[in-house]
């Protein structure tokens, strides 16, 4: 492969301008042609929103597409750089991974320039988009199988103040929940590559995957306000109405600890809803087993008191997988233990 990755604009013009980053092909995809639009008025911070990095997660690319209708008009300084579909082989197949590598983009950061078809769009989107940015707002949602409230998430990150500086950030979209997330998946995550090149990066979450028309606005709101707390735009910034609440909460939800698994296959029943407070011993819900042998119906109980975090939509489980996720309110304490528990990377 010769080709070097490439934008088929002047990606640095002020004002708007659109065009494609060009995916090179290779021997198992032919050229991907993904589209980019840059608003730029000169000085003032970079924001690059990408959004379609899980297939399966629909939200995001349609709140980027709702944010160009009004942003070249609203922007005021700065530059908003917006990829509505970072994945577009994913989004057709409504699959997470890319279907013809099998590859989780969000795992696959900085890429290969030689690699499949997903390492080389890791590797362009490091090479061509990431270097223009200071601050990356990823647009994920947690897809059909959660029930999750609209959330602004970060992982841990090893530099107290770029961390300090995310969470921040994070909080300013005025979403129901910011997390600090002891993620178990750290390499390859774009969040990662970004937070190396000394960059906020902010993922928000949202549950369900139904794409309605009530969560979209506040998805979209969230993004608005965070754009007002940069100062990219002008306009007074509000909580969006979820659960009869204007209200956000800053929470850290750690690996194991904060998360149930179903002990054995079968059929799971939520006996609580997201932002539930349970105390210990509460039950959260049930497993009717499935297969050869199967036993009686197994309670699932919280194993502190926390917060329900996010719950398990669908009925069928596999044994081992997640049922129901905890958090607990964030403390300057907790947020320095979660740091000290990051290895630095280079
Ligand atoms: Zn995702």
């Amino acid at each position: 492969m010769s080709q070097e990755p490439h934008l088929t604009f002047d990606f640095d013009a002020l004002g708007s301008s659109a065009g494609h980053l060009i995916i090179p092909g290779g021997s198992d995809h032919d050229e991907l042609r993904i589209p980019v639009s840059s608003i730029n008025r000169g000085s003032g911070p970079c924001v690059l929103i990408t959004a379609g990095c899980h297939g399966n997660e629909l939200e995001g690319p349609v709140v980027a597409q709702r944010i160009l209708e009004w942003l070249p008009v609203h922007l005021q300084r700065g530059r908003v750089i917006v990829v509505p579909v970072i994945n577009p082989l994913a989004l057709r197949s409504f699959t997470r991974n890319t279907p013809v590598d099998g590859l989780n983009l969000n795992r696959t950061f900085p890429g290969r320039r030689d690699g499949s078809i997903t390492e080389r769009t890791a590797y362009a989107i490091c090479r061509l988009l990431l270097p223009a940015a200071d601050v990356i707002f990823d647009l994920h949602s947690f897809g059909p199988l959660w029930n999750f409230p609209p959330s602004t998430t970060t992982i841990p990150i090893a530099d107290a103040k770029l961390l300090s500086d995310t969470v921040r950030v994070a909080e300013s979209f005025k979403l129901p929940m910011t997390m600090v997330w002891e993620h178990p998946e750290a390499p390859g995550m774009f969040d990662v590559i970004a937070h190396n090149g000394g960059k906020i990066f902010v993922c928000p979450e949202f549950g369900g995957g139904m794409v309605n028309p009530k969560d979209l606005d506040i998805y979209e709101a969230g993004v608005r306000n965070a754009l007002i707390h940069l100062e990219l735009i002008g306009g007074e910034s509000e909580y969006p109405l979820y659960h009869e609440k204007r209200s956000g909460r800053l929470l850290e939800t750690r690996r194991s600890s904060d998360e149930l698994s179903s002990p054995v296959a079968g059929i799971f029943e939520p006996r609580c809803s997201v932002l539930d407070e349970v105390e210990a011993g509460d039950v959260v819900g049930r497993i009717y087993p499935l297969g050869d042998g199967a036993s009686a119906m197994i309670e699932i109980r919280a194993p502190n008191k926390a917060t329900v975090y996010a719950v398990r939509s669908s009925a069928y489980v596999d044994a081992q997988e997640q049922v129901v996720l905890f958090a607990r309110d964030m403390t300057d304490h907790s947020l320095e233990s979660l740091r000290l528990s990051v290895i630095p990377s280079a």
